[in-house]
């Protein structure tokens, strides 16, 4: 599966464009909730609706089934999300929900596991939402910047507050390091 052609460069639009609307550090962390608030979008943990124990049991059921999922309640999205992943877990998986919701893919597909209900989408809109989920939290700029001032993407994990995984991914496919390198060259010259 392939994203559509300019979906990369748009992300890192839209994503810029979100950033600059809050007022976050086009280079730092980015606060989900505030850009949820702005998006008129409601963030839940799901031991709010259900208790913990209940989350724990469909857990042993089936590991990692559950990350977070977004229903439509009166016309708000509402992204409910799993708090038993660790934190960066959970930004990964919120920023992908608010993905979704910001690409404006379908939420009509519910399916149910134990009696709690999933959204599935189409494999495109999941690796759509997966992308731009990593531009938002991680956007060219702040990896750029991270690598020229000789941040690791495990530095950049740490300060960000997203997983290792995440970071290493938008290293690489970003190609930052190679560019940052051939800066700094150029600057020595
Ligand atoms: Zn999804």
């Amino acid at each position: 599966m392939t994203l559509p052609r300019g979906f990369k460069s748009e992300a890192e639009r839209i994503a810029a464009d979100l950033r600059a609307r809050i007022g976050a550090d086009p280079r730092g962390e980015l606060d989900l909730h505030r850009l949820a608030k702005e998006l008129g979008v409601r963030i839940v943990a799901a031991d709010t609706l259900i208790g913990l124990d209940r989350l724990e049991e469909i857990e042993r059921l089936q590991a990692f089934a559950f990350s977070a999922c977004t229903f439509d309640i009166n016309g708000t999205p509402v992204i409910v999300y799993n708090p038993l992943r660790t934190e960066a877990r959970s930004v990964s998986d919120i920023a992908h929900e608010l993905a979704h919701i910001i690409l404006q893919h379908d939420l009509s597909e519910i399916q149910e596991l134990d009696g709690v209900p999933f959204r599935t989408c189409q494999a495109d809109q999941e690796e759509q939402a997966t992308a731009f989920a990593g531009t938002l939290l991680l956007p060219r700029p702040l990896l750029l910047d991270a690598a020229r001032n000789g941040e690791s993407f495990d530095d950049v994990a740490r300060r960000v507050g997203v997983t290792v995984d995440m970071a290493r991914f938008r290293w690489h496919t970003t190609g930052v390091e190679r560019q940052a390198i051939a800066s700094n060259a150029r600057r020595r010259q």
